[in-house]
Parts: C-alpha cells; structure tokens; sequence
C-alpha cells in the first residue's frame, strides 16, 4: 500500500521537475511598472497622475539589506517579467518536490 503510493509521489516529483522554468531565466525580484514625474518645472505631469511619463519598468529586489533596482527596456519588458515569474515557479517546484519528500519519509515509517 505504501509502496504504490511512494511510486504515486515520485510520479508527481517526476512531472514537478519536468515543468521547472529554465534556470537560465531566472530573476529575483518584484517586475513594476510605473508612471513618472519629471523635473522640467511647468510640465503637465505634475498636474495629475493621467500626465504623468511613462511606462517605465523595473525589477525591484532586496539584497544585503537594501533594495535594488534595475530598470528595464521596454524592448526586454516581456522576457524580464517571464524572468520573475519563472523564479517564483522554480520556487513554488522546490516548495512542492519537499512537500512530496515528507510525504515519503512518513510513509516510509
Ligand atoms: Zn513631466
């Protein structure tokens, strides 16, 4: 009974790490898209938010106890932000592949 359901959960590992993101497409961080305020004094940005410059986009990310930030090229928008969510996946992969091992270990007992 436990060995069909170990041989069930490694089935599962096996898919999990079929679906893993390239590693070579990872990126840290929180993908933002943003609407600026310039610095020309009489420009209508600073009027309302509908003027405001933009968009500008940037991936945000803490590291040594202070936030970074890289701007992006609207040209590399699409494939930065896949970089992100492809982090957040390989992640919730790693999270999975762990929980499936529990699993395992308890019905090893
Ligand atoms: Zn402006």
């Amino acid at each position: 009974m436990a060995e069909r359901k170990i041989e069930k959960l490694t089935k599962e590992k096996q898919k999990v790490i079929k679906d893993l993101p390239p590693l070579d497409k990872l990126m840290r961080g929180t993908f933002i898209q943003s609407y600026l305020e310039c610095i020309r004094a009489g420009c209508k940005c600073h009027k309302a938010k509908k003027y405001r410059h933009g968009p500008y986009y940037r991936v945000s990310y803490g590291k040594d106890g202070r936030m970074h930030h890289v701007y992006v090229p609207v040209k590399m928008k699409e494939e930065v932000k896949q970089w992100t969510e492809n982090y957040n996946k390989l992640w919730e992969a790693v999270e999975k592949i762990s929980d499936i091992n529990s699993r395992i270990i308890r019905l090893k007992k």
